[in-house]
């Protein structure tokens, strides 16, 4: 195919027979779901660095779900603002391999530590920007006092844009009960927040495990050189905003609950 022969109809057609053909991949469990992730990769026959003429796409399918029967599994993330997810004017906010070969290694680097993942920081003000490969959500009571839903802005191209952080917002929002903002926290924030009891619960987004809570941040202070502890209460938190978003999200999936535009029946 040519890379201009692209048909997003087309596509969706095609994904549904894979997904007739591949259900019973699907895991027999009401936590559980395939996932999809169409590919598109250059195939022309030379080195060189072109816009490729020849493409393939392909769409891969696999189990996911990261909701164990006994529960959620939080994680531990590194933040250490020397390393670099995205930056203004280049690609993060693509699906592109270039932004997740060099994060490889960083992630074995958090690995030593004992954490799962990495928390990406941006500047010198150490902006929060994304966990591992998920957007990043945050409830707490802001500075003003008000009870607040914050995630990263699409404004700059350092964040992907998610489906999962999309769908989480217009939820959020249609429950009208608190304040929803797009808009980079810093670490400083966070660190003070924390002090202040404010940060109330902190999740990554995506599409494979919906939501996943964090439990702790090892921060690595630039200053000091020293890694700093802070515990994030997520899972013992009252609100229960991440477990809300998610009850919400999985019963559209499984179709108990009606939001137009967002299902379709394929087999
Ligand atoms: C895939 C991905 C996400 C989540 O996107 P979804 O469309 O919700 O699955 C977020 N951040 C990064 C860096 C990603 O690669």
């Amino acid at each position: 195919m040519s890379p201009n022969d692209f048909d997003a109809k087309e596509l969706i057609k095609i994904i549904s027979k894979l997904v007739k053909i591949d259900k019973e991949w699907v895991p027999y469990s009401s936590t559980g779901s395939l996932y999809l992730r169409p590919t598109l990769i250059g195939t022309d026959p030379t080195l060189g660095v072109n816009d490729p003429h020849y493409a393939k796409l392909f769409v891969i399918t696999g189990p996911a779900g990261t909701y164990f029967p006994t529960g959620w599994k939080p994680v531990t993330l590194l933040a250490d603002s020397e390393y670099i997810r995205a930056f203004p004017g280049g690609v993060g906010a693509f699906k592109m391999g270039c932004n997740y070969a060099p994060s490889i290694l960083i992630a074995k680097i958090a690995a030593s530590l004992g954490c799962q993942q990495v928390l990406w920081l941006y500047d010198s003000d150490e902006k929060l920007t994304e966990v591992g490969t998920m957007n990043i959500f945050m409830y707490w009571k802001n500075e003003q006092g008000e009870e607040e839903l914050i995630t990263p802005p699409l404004s700059d191209g350092l964040i992907l844009p998610g489906i999962t952080r999309k769908s989480l917002i217009e939820i959020a929002k249609s429950w009208n009960k608190f304040k929803v903002t797009e808009r980079y926290p810093t670490m400083e924030e966070i660190k003070r927040a924390i002090e202040e009891k404010r940060v109330i619960e902190m999740f990554g987004a995506g599409t494979a495990c919906v939501v996943c809570p964090v439990a702790k941040i090892l921060y690595k202070n630039q200053k000091t050189q020293l890694h700093e502890e802070l515990l994030i209460p997520t899972l013992e938190s009252k609100h229960k905003i991440m477990q809300g978003l998610y009850d919400t999200i999985n019963d559209i999936q499984y179709g108990k609950i009606e939001w137009p535009g967002w299902t379709r029946i394929v087999a």
